[in-house]
């Protein structure tokens, strides 16, 4: 069973990396993209770091999710904003207000929270978008956390001779070939935190 204290700790994880991989984050973006994307990321984190410090230390798992989204929503100018808070607010949802999740019922609640990604962004596996590195990765939770990062950094790898169908790299047609998506790489910095987290 999964308590609120992991999910913290997950999401601070995830901010960790966000912050340590901010730099290369941005860089991805900058061929195929406005060069923000890791700066957008470090905003969104570093203010879900101040949000989970200051809720209620008896917050609920789901009500935790729900509140990281809302503040990614309201912080991150990106398309990423919207997309990454709707996997954690629908994701959160999902949990309900349970103070205690399994593992099952958290892989069921993430696979609903990719469809709203997906359903929000109206993009799909190989559109070269992270749904690249959600997708798999979050299939993969099946078999195991480890599995889950594995699976999202091999998809993110994956979309380097992609060409892109979606957001700002869709601009440049076949031109965005040969490049390694942004918002690929960073979820699959989530999942690897994840990973981390539930090992
Ligand atoms: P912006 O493109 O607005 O500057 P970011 O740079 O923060 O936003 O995020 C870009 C990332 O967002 C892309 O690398 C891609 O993974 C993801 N993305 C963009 N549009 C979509 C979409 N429609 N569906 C899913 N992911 C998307
Ligand atoms: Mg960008
Ligand atoms: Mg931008």
């Amino acid at each position: 069973m999964r308590d609120a204290e992991f999910f913290r700790r997950w999401l601070e994880a995830a901010a960790a990396a966000v912050e340590r991989e901010a730099d290369r984050l941005t860089e991805l973006d900058s061929p195929i993209g406005d060069a923000d994307h890791g700066a957008n990321l470090l905003r969104g984190f570093t203010a879900v770091r101040a949000a989970l410090a200051g809720a209620d230390p008896a917050t609920a798992p789901g009500a935790l999710l729900q509140l990281a989204g809302r503040t990614l929503i309201s912080t991150v100018g990106g398309a990423s904003g919207p997309l990454y808070g709707t996997l954690l607010r629908r994701t959160g949802k999902e949990l309900g207000d349970a103070p205690e999740v399994e593992d099952t019922a958290l892989h069921q609640a993430l696979e609903a929270g990719v469809g709203a990604v997906s359903q929000l962004g109206g993009a799909a596996p190989g559109d070269k978008t992270m749904l690249d590195a959600l997708v798999p990765g979050v299939a993969a939770l099946g078999t195991s956390y480890a599995a889950a990062g594995a699976a999202a950094e091999a998809g993110a790898l994956a979309t380097v001779p992609i060409v892109a169908r979606k957001g700002r790299a869709s601009y440049l047609g076949e031109r965005s070939v040969g490049h390694q998506d942004p918002g690929a790489t960073s979820s699959a910095l989530l999942l690897a935190a994840l990973a981390d987290t539930a090992e």
